[in-house]
């Protein structure tokens, strides 16, 4: 073991079973270990160097803001806030933007839109968040709670009352548990990422909509994962044709910078007022300036381009030796592999490609601009470790 990472193992908290890899450098899909072995990097930082590692465009951005104002409390006005939030908008039809540091700091404002919401329009027993079993929502108390698996719960008991989780599929099901609970709000993943990635069916997403806007309880979407462009549209939720009342984002919006946004709708725009929220770090200009350099590249262009690599990795991968499954959507994309996943890991670690597991499955979230010929070898190197 290496010196550095004796010193990672002996003073950082050991919440991480990291690879035994120092990473130094890099750029865009590639990126350099303390040997200067290169390797393709199919997991993007798990979905969040949308544009890949020190992108130009992306580093000039927020360097020109890292040298002109790099924090600002949010007492005063900044222009790359402000300039980001109405992008968000414009790109969405939604109304205004809270911006937090994480994804489960932007699922927190959401539960607390929906719980001042329902409590306003139905009375204060109307606080329950319903969720899918096999979710993940965040590690703060409330998200795990939100989190719809139980080995996340078990050693931290008391977690925050008021959630509850349906079985994702189960429509009706669903429908009585929201009445049952006096539900304020159904939250749900698009695609289940850390779940597994699984996507939800078409008539699912839309029944659960349709019913939110009937009985008056918020419909939100978590796109903290299969937000910005990663699906092949810029957020998941464009490809069930419904409207949510109000999502989250996080990961790939900042490119590698820490930033999330909870999004919502006219319905819920005043939901929140002054001092019913707040953030120290919330909006910071660096953050921002770099997620509107991200968020103006995530154009028509792009996103057929993110499905037309999609369909080339669905292509080449399904049926192939040693894989049984493809599932997802866009380039967020499990593998289930006949060998198990931590091994195919390894073995593809020593070819020189980065992936990502999710639950039994060989997960992928590349950058979104990964040149065809980097993926290529990255989806040859799958194919021959699952093969052998
Ligand atoms: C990663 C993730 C989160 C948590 O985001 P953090 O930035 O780690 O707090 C929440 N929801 C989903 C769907 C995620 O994939």
């Amino acid at each position: 073991m290496s010196n550095l990472q004796q010193i990672d193992k002996q003073y950082v908290a050991g919440t991480y079973n990291r690879f035994p890899v120092e990473i130094v450098s890099g750029k865009g899909s590639l990126v350099y270990d303390e040997n200067g072995k290169e390797y393709i990097d199919m997991g993007s930082g798990i979905g969040v160097t949308a544009f890949g590692i020190a992108d130009e465009e992306w580093v000039a951005a927020a360097a020109a803001q890292l040298a002109k104002v790099q924090h600002m409390s949010n007492l005063y006005y900044t222009e790359p806030c402000a300039l980001l939030a109405r992008e968000l908008c414009t790109r969405t039809g939604m109304a205004k933007v809270f911006f937090a540091n994480s994804g489960a700091e932007a699922n927190e404002c959401l539960i607390k839109v929906a719980r001042k919401y329902a409590a306003e329009k139905k009375g204060p027993e109307y606080s329950t968040i319903v969720t899918l079993k096999n979710s993940f929502h965040g590690r703060t108390l409330t998200t795990l709670s939100a989190t719809g698996q139980e080995h996340y719960h078990e050693l931290f008991q008391p977690l925050t009352p008021g959630f509850v989780h349906g079985e994702a599929g189960d429509l009706e099901g669903i429908k009585a548990l929201a009445k049952q609970e006096k539900a304020a709000a159904i939250l749900i993943e698009c695609v289940q990422g850390e779940g597994g990635v699984i996507a939800m069916e078409q008539d699912f997403v839309k029944g659960l909509a349709a019913f939110c806007k009937e009985e008056d309880i918020l419909f939100m979407v978590d796109e903290v994962q299969t937000g910005n462009g990663r699906t092949g549209q810029l957020y998941a939720y464009m490809n069930y044709g419904v409207q949510p009342d109000a999502l989250s984002t996080a990961k790939g919006l900042g490119g590698g910078l820490p930033l999330g946004a909870a999004l919502m709708s006219q319905k819920v725009e005043n939901v929140l007022g002054f001092g019913d929220h707040g953030s120290t770090f919330g909006g910071n200009p660096v953050c921002c300036a770099g997620a509107l350099s991200i968020l103006k590249r995530i154009d028509d262009k792009l996103l057929a381009e993110v499905r037309r690599k999609a369909e080339y990795i669905r292509e080449q991968l399904e049926g192939a030796k040693g894989i049984t499954g493809i599932t997802g959507m866009g380039l967020m994309v499990g593998i289930k592999t006949e060998k198990p996943a931590g091994e195919v890991l390894k073995a593809l670690m020593e070819k020189g490609v980065l992936c990502l597991t999710a639950k039994d499955k060989v997960r992928l979230l590349p950058a979104l601009n990964i040149p065809m010929d980097v993926l290529e070898r990255a989806v040859n190197a799958i194919k021959d470790v699952c093969a052998e």
